[in-house]
């Protein structure tokens, strides 16, 4: 049975909001910063473009902080490692997410309504802050957004999760976490004792290895129903 949620956390991206590429994109204005500034393309805006994806994703798999992407990113184009570069990356993210990220359909109402009905909400992402802070604004949650970056490790490593159990002060086993990512958000939640909730919005099929999910939703707005419907523990 479904225990009765004292607490939900959340991922943001693909759960929340989607936010467009934003990171891809202030990356491309960093790259005209950096050829103003007498560097070298590395090749056409294909190429370019997987360069600064393979960066991201190193970033996001904490791998490396996003200065350290930045400051990669600037020396493949023949520049130094400068801190303007990450902090013009930073600030040109930061400006981009009124226009880039849109809230999942449902989410404002559902954070809302879960909020009505005393439930303890907090935010865990892979990312780093202010930008996951701001995106999380966007899409109407202005509580606690834990990031990988601040916090030191990543989902779905069981200390992201007790990061955002204490912040939440609810028992784990009545602690749901909401998100997108099967072995990020699901499995990492499941192995460190919360319960997960599989956000399947956008139809992908769930990894044949991993164990189904017990809980799935096609949209936020199923939360508030699930959640009512569950049982005391
Ligand atoms: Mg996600």
């Amino acid at each position: 049975m479904l225990p009765v949620p004292a607490a939900i956390g959340f991922d943001i991206d693909h759960t929340l909001l989607v936010d467009n590429k934003l990171e891809r994109v202030a990356f491309l204005h960093l790259l005209g910063t950096l050829l103003a500034d007498g560097g070298a393309a590395i090749g056409s805006l294909p190429v370019e473009i997987e360069a600064i994806d393979a960066l991201l994703a190193r970033q996001r798999s904490g791998a490396c902080s996003i200065d350290a992407a930045v400051g990669q990113f600037a020396t493949l184009h023949g520049r130094a490692a400068e801190p303007r570069y990450a902090a013009s990356f930073r600030a040109t993210a930061l400006r981009m997410v009124d226009d880039f990220v849109i809230p999942l359909p449902g989410a404002v109402d559902t954070l809302a309504a879960l909020r009505e009905c005393g439930i303890a909400l907090a935010v865990l992402s892979n990312g780093w802050n202010p930008l996951q802070q701001r995106k999380a604004e966007r899409a109407g949650f202005h509580g606690v957004v834990l990031t990988s970056a601040e916090l030191g490790v990543q989902k779905p490593s069981q200390a992201a999760f007790a990061a955002l159990v204490e912040v939440l002060q609810a028992p784990p086993a009545r602690t749901w976490y909401v998100g997108d990512d099967p072995y990020n958000d699901v499995a990492g939640a499941a192995a460190a004792g919360l319960v997960p909730v599989w956000l399947d919005a956008e139809a992908q099929p769930y990894p044949p290895e991993l164990a189904p999910p017990a809980r799935r939703i096609e949209s936020l707005s199923e939360l508030p129903m699930l959640a009512a419907a569950a049982v005391p523990s």
